[in-house]
């Protein structure tokens, strides 16, 4: 059961539910959103029927959410939500591009990469300083100075930033430095980091899991939300199948699904379910077509030295081209591109 508490709601009004639920044997989980403050409650729900919590001081109304995730359920939320980075915000009224390199490899490229971003009409810039790679020989990212340069980007395009934290003891460090922080597909189910970003007041980019359902991916949501941060984006960037012919299988329909199960936004990235450059910009085509709320596009001005990534890179003139077939089909479909 979910507990709505009114705009005017004051802190001991929300703190009298927590603790009648508490006294019933349950756990309350307080989320504070920018307009309602809800609070999850778990534990018997036939219990909290009979505390008369409809007639609490503070308390809107109540819902009973008959889905294993309560917080991030649409019968939460009828409207959907729309989450702000920085200034940019990602939600059903807009469709909104996210693009930067893979990689943070050095000043220059990310810059030529950012100013791409910008020049195509992106809002938010992203770039990996922490790279969860498949092989320990691989480049595993700069760390706290690819933070710093993403950071100067963003003083460079005005462009906020997300970028991807690995570990819950780096969550401050990146949190401190990021717009938003990114949970990638590998650690989709690493409740340790879902708690600590879930902890943060920083908006979580959380993609799915390469063999995740749509429900285990929105109870990985559940767990942030939970913690009291609600500012989720769900990221779908292909799951793994039998097929080889791309580098994962882009799941539209599971995009669609968390949109219609969730009041959550939903963005897709074509890069990384695809990896191959010349699929990004069709399966980027599909998503706004199919709903999507953004994308995320892996850019880079000399992918073939890439040091992560690059034959599914974008050059800035390519996402530049993409850009106008997204402009062109945001318009068809009554979508506004910022
Ligand atoms: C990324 O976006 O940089 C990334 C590593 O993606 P994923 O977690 O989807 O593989
Ligand atoms: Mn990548």
């Amino acid at each position: 059961m979910v507990v709505v508490m009114k705009r005017d709601a004051t802190e001991a009004d929300i703190e009298r539910v927590s603790e009648k639920v508490r006294e019933a044997g349950g756990e309350a989980f307080v989320s504070r959103g920018a307009v309602h403050t809800i609070i999850g409650l778990v534990g018997d729900t036939a219990s909290f029927m009979g505390l008369g919590l409809d007639n609490f001081p503070g308390v809107d109304h109540l819902i009973q959410v008959g889905k294993p995730y309560k917080m991030v359920a649409r019968a939460l939320h009828p409207q959907p939500t729309t989450v702000k980075v920085g200034p940019a915000a990602v939600g059903r009224e807009t469709f909104t591009i996210i693009a930067g390199p893979c990689a943070v490899e050095s000043d220059e490229q990310a810059l030529a990469a950012a100013r791409g971003a910008k020049a195509a009409g992106a809002t938010i810039l992203r770039g990996g300083a922490y790279k969860p790679r498949t092989s320990p020989y691989s480049f595993q990212g700069l760390g706290e100075r690819g933070l710093e340069i993403l950071a100067r980007c963003r003083e460079d395009t005005g462009l906020p930033v997300v970028t991807e934290v690995m570990e819950p003891r780096d969550v401050e460090l990146v949190a401190s430095w990021a717009d938003a922080l990114q949970v990638g597909t590998r650690n989709m189910q690493n409740f340790a980091l879902l708690k600590e970003v879930g902890a943060t007041s920083k908006p979580v980019l959380l993609k799915r899991g390469f063999s995740a359902t749509v429900e285990e991916w929105l109870m990985a949501a559940e767990y942030v939300a939970q913690r009291g941060n609600s500012e989720i984006i769900l990221c779908e960037r292909g799951i793994r199948t039998f097929e080889t012919a791309t580098r994962n299988t882009l799941d539209l329909g599971g995009m669609v699904v968390a949109q219609q199960e969730s009041h959550l936004p939903v963005i897709v990235d074509p890069s990384h379910a695809m990896g191959h450059r010349e699929l990004v910009a069709p399966m980027a085509r599909a998503a706004i077509a199919a709903g999507a709320d953004g994308v995320m596009i892996d850019v880079h001005h000399d992918p073939g030295e890439a040091l992560c990534d690059g034959p599914q890179a974008l050059t800035p003139g390519d996402l530049l081209e993409l850009s106008k077939d997204l402009n062109a089909l945001a318009l068809a479909l009554g979508r506004q591109l910022v």
